[in-house]
């Protein structure tokens, strides 16, 4: 056969940089491509002359071996970049697509092209499911076991997910012969190529199952509810989320189950207020407790309480602390500290009692200054 000069095809000079050619290349595609040409068979035969071309002038070894000796031996044949003779009906010739999926390799498609569609479509990760649950803050601070109700997709328990009836048999798929591939072009920022992918039919298994699964009616997957215990870990604040694993929707065939994320909100407390690990409690004392000193009653957010004693002179908005009753920081194993903020009560109505000794504590004081 008469072998045209590969430069002439490509239409590019001799001196032609790798960019040039693979450029010039991109465009002939998009402008000779039998996808584009469907009643005209001659397309397909310039575009294997195309393809033929750009295989060896491509390759630095191949073109300096064509530079010099004006073919290349048994590379381009051998690799199946076929003649032009191989077509046939245009679409679907052997030899051409063999020669697409290596082209599409030397752009960086990587390995492997075909399966890894065929792969990819068929196992898939479930997805994700949220809930949300509200705790006490006490539950927060501490760490709690909740169970929340969640609606998912489960994985078929009749079928285990093929969404196929079992035992009724498969027939071959007749959209893609059995091969669970289909060819079609495909524009990409190279320009359009012929690529393989999944058969839309069988969805890649190349066979169609007799019968779908009557349970799930051949989805692999049927909604379910569940009650799934969550553990929240100490320390958690309001609006944070906790991650339980593989208690999402299932995957399909066979892909792993997605996660359940749990929105957390916490009641607002009344008689604590956390900042970070502390937790603060106002305690309200007389004056005379103030004073005097004393000792009181500490609710604690565990529910107890724990005596502290208040020491004499006491002044309002100081701060006592007990230790390790106050909260957790995310993942710390120490407990941090209760603040007892001391609110020293002036009486807003004193008793005529208490009118007659405050003004005896007047004249003390103001036998002081002088
Ligand atoms: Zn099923
Ligand atoms: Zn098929």
């Amino acid at each position: 056969m008469a072998q045209r000069d590969y430069y002439e095809v490509l239409n590019v000079s001799k001196s032609a940089t790798p960019e040039e050619i693979t450029k010039r290349y991109r465009e002939l595609v998009m402008k000779y491509h039998p996808d584009l040409h469907k009643n005209d068979p001659g397309a397909s035969k310039k575009m294997s002359e195309i393809n033929e071309a750009y295989e060896v002038l491509s390759d630095p070894e191949k073109r300096k071996q064509y530079d010099v000796y004006g073919a290349v031996g048994e590379g381009v044949g051998a690799q199946g970049y076929g003649q032009g003779t191989n077509f046939g009906g245009g679409f679907g010739g052997g030899d051409f697509f063999g020669g697409v999926e290596d082209i599409l390799r030397n752009f960086g498609f990587g390995g492997g092209f075909g399966e890894a569609t065929v792969e990819n479509e068929r196992i898939s990760a479930g997805s994700n499911i949220e809930a949300s649950i509200t705790i006490s803050l006490s539950e927060a601070v501490l760490g709690t076991e909740k169970d929340v109700k969640v609606t998912r997709n489960d994985m078929c328990s009749v079928c285990h997910g093929s969404g196929v009836e079992p035992r009724a048999g498969y027939t071959t798929c007749s959209t893609c012969k059995g091969s669970g591939v289909v060819r079609k072009a495909q524009r990409t920022m190279f320009g359009e190529f012929v690529v393989q992918t999944t058969c839309p039919t069988c969805h890649g298994e190349g066979k169609i199952p007799k019968e779908k699964c009557h349970n799930c009616v051949g989805n692999g997957i049927i909604k379910g509810n569940h009650t799934v215990q969550v553990k929240i870990p100490p320390g958690v604040e309001n609006g944070m989320r906790v991650r339980v694993r593989g208690q999402g929707n299932a995957g399909r065939h066979g892909g792993p189950p997605g996660d359940l994320y749990v929105f957390i909100n916490v009641i607002e407390n009344k008689t604590f207020t956390r900042v970070q690990d502390k937790i603060y409690y106002n305690a309200h004392i007389s004056v005379a407790d103030a004073v005097l000193g004393t000792v009181i009653s500490v609710p604690l957010i565990e529910g107890n309480e724990e005596k502290l004693k208040i020491p004499l002179g006491t002044q309002s908005n100081s701060e006592l602390v007990i230790r390790g009753r106050g909260g957790y920081a995310i993942g710390a194993r120490r407990r941090g500290d209760l603040i007892v903020k001391i609110q020293v009560d002036i009486p807003i109505s004193p008793s005529s009692e208490e009118v007659y000794y405050f003004e005896k504590l007047r004249e003390i004081y103001n036998a002081r200054r002088r």
